[in-house]
């Protein structure tokens, strides 16, 4: 089995006729990262830095913070790490600081929650900045992005960090600036936004649960909660074209990324850069190197008049089994 996975780690994700796609992996897990690598991940999409605050017992400090994210870059470099700053509220609670809402999947997350708490995102930031001295491997990622102002306002604490480590006589750089896109209002605001970001990050999680308007975790409406629901569909489409026309890299790191019959469609829309569970990463790359584009361009110009999420599994399923 381990040398399967050997023999596969260091072959490229290529469709048969060329198309080729970066896998990336997400995890959150210093201990991720023997099996990411192992399994060939190119890098890190998305680093939840949320899931070490949620395990230890008061907020880490910036010393504390620095430690770990130095041994999570170092593990992958020279590979990308896309560290994304606290995504705290919605599901993810910390034990130490309580958030409770009636409504919390609307309410103080993500980035609404670290620029209310800015001495939290400074301390984080300013980690993150350090750990990469010696690496140059780092990339933030900011959560649950919904209005301008906030990734203008990330920016500016961001700059303001570099300039007063490089005051302090700390040889840190400014690292790409990327955006998730989880709310549908950043999908819109595409175009304003461009200029303060350098990358977009899917996360086709939250983006289907806001497009949708469906708690991804309540089981009374969880059959209602599909990210190949048409609706998702045209937002991707959209979201690719415009990454496209704004010359902006753009990859997708939600549970699409390891389910087979999304991934053709990704592929078929342009999409060329995935972050998965690692777990994942060797079926799907035996999946796009199983299969031409060029086969699958028609397929998503037939889901283009479908109504609904089983009308499109049902399309796409002959090809899947097709492909093994
Ligand atoms: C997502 O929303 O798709 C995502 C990757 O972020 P998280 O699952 O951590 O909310
Ligand atoms: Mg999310």
């Amino acid at each position: 089995f381990m040398q399967g996975l050997e023999r596969l780690r260091d072959q490229p994700a290529v469709t048969r006729d060329g198309f080729q796609v970066r896998l990336l992996t997400n995890t959150g897990l210093l201990a991720d990262a023997t099996p990411g690598l192992q399994r060939g991940a190119e890098g890190v999409g998305l680093y939840r830095s949320e899931i070490p605050f949620m395990i230890h017992d008061s907020f880490p400090t910036e010393q504390e913070q620095l430690t770990l994210y130095r041994k999570v870059l170092a593990a992958y470099a020279p590979r990308p790490v896309s560290m994304r700053t606290l995504d705290i509220g919605g599901d993810k609670q910390l034990p130490y600081f309580d958030i409770s809402e009636s409504n919390p999947y609307l309410g103080w997350r993500g980035i609404r929650f670290t620029l209310d708490n800015a001495q939290l995102l400074i301390s984080q930031i300013r980690a993150m900045l350090r750990a990469d001295i010696g690496n140059g491997n780092l990339k933030l990622l900011v959560p649950m992005v919904s209005r301008v102002d906030e990734i203008q306002s990330f920016r500016r604490y961001v700059e303001k960090a570099v300039e007063s480590l490089q005051r302090e006589g700390t040889e840190v750089r400014m690292p790409d600036i990327g955006m998730m896109i989880e709310v549908p209002s950043a999908m819109l605001l595409l175009p304003r936004l461009a200029p303060f970001i350098d990358f977009v990050s899917i996360g086709s999680n939250d983006l289907t649960q806001y497009l949708l308007a469906v708690d991804r975790n309540n089981p009374r409406v969880s059959a209602l909660f599909d990210h190949l629901n048409p609706a998702v569909l045209v937002a991707l489409e959209q979201i690719r074209q415009q990454c496209d026309a704004l010359s902006l890299p753009v990859s997708l790191c939600g549970e699409m990324a390891s389910d087979p019959a999304a991934v053709l469609l990704l592929t078929a829309m342009g999409y060329d850069c995935l972050s998965l569970s690692a777990y994942n990463i060797p079926r799907i790359k035996l999946l796009l190197r199983s299969v031409d584009r060029t086969d699958l361009l028609p397929l998503l110009e037939q889901t283009r008049r479908c109504n609904s999420e089983t009308e499109v599994r049902e399309l796409v399923a002959p090809l899947l089994k097709q492909a093994g």
